[in-house]
């Protein structure tokens, strides 16, 4: 990829389910860094967009540029072996492992594992002391042996982003983590987002507004598969087209 190119680029993107159109057309830019929210009223297709953006469909129309590279037909994998890393909706976690355990899976996965005993042993000390860096970022040190199974719902979401991290991705694609959280759960994922690496992209999908104008510097509005309008928060805000799609559908 070109250094100067946008973390994603998103362009014509679109999405057929038989005859519906969940995704029409849709382009916008993610710039390096951001964090830039897509937003839209239920059915707005942004669960798909977020899927194709993340690889787990296939488009009908368009391209995901990452750093300047195409990856429209690249699968999931691919993609997040690129360091574009989603965290899942559902819960991908191994429940009877604890949060630094599930961490380190990560780390591992990551480096890779290898086979000299005095080696394993060195090299164990600098995945566990990656793992405890990611646990002290996302805020989990204090849950650090606790199984991932007896978190609360707001800390299962914590340790979800705090896996995706740990693969060091460079664009981190976060699907409605405020779904299903109690406000205060929401105002701590909110600090949480705000602690992220400054050099970590982040595109989030999410229908809670008031997370997204907490932490979003950027935001695409999406109205029946249409993008609406990218722009600052305070440009979405004021926008009549935006107030429309959410009050006068
Ligand atoms: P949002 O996440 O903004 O609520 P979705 O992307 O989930 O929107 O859905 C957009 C539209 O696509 C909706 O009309 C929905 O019913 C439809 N849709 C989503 N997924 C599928 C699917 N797998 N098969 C058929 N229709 C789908
Ligand atoms: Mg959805």
């Amino acid at each position: 990829g070109s250094s100067g190119a946008p973390a994603l680029r998103l362009h014509g993107l679109g999405k057929d389910f038989g005859s519906l159109s969940a995704v029409k057309d849709v382009s916008f830019d993610v710039a390096p860094g951001a964090r830039h929210a897509v937003i839209g009223p239920n059915g707005a297709g942004k669960s798909t967009l977020f899927a194709l953006v993340a690889g787990a469909l296939p488009a009908t129309a368009g391209t995901v540029m990452l750093h300047g590279d195409d990856v429209t037909k690249l699968s999931e994998h691919a993609r997040a072996r690129r360091g574009l890393v989603r965290t899942f909706q559902h819960s991908s976690l191994f429940l009877s492992a604890t949060a630094r355990e599930n961490i380190l899976i990560a780390v591992q996965r990551r480096h890779g594992v290898q086979g000299q005993p005095w080696r394993a042993v060195t090299r164990r000390r600098a995945l566990l002391a990656e793992a405890d860096e990611v646990l002290e970022q996302l805020m989990l040190q204090d849950r650090s042996g606790a199984t991932a199974g007896s978190l609360s719902h707001g800390e299962r979401r914590q340790l979800e982003v705090a896996v995706a991290l740990a693969t060091r991705p460079s664009v981190l694609l976060l699907d409605e983590p405020a779904a299903g959280m109690s406000p205060a759960d929401t105002m701590a994922f909110q600090e949480l987002v705000l602690g992220l690496p400054a050099e970590v992209t982040v595109l989030l999908v999410e229908h809670d507004l008031d997370l997204v104008f907490g932490v979003a510097d950027r935001v695409t509005v999406l109205h029946l598969g249409e993008h609406l309008l990218t722009g600052d928060p305070d440009e979405v805000r004021a926008s009549d087209a935006v107030q429309h799609a959410y009050l006068g559908a």
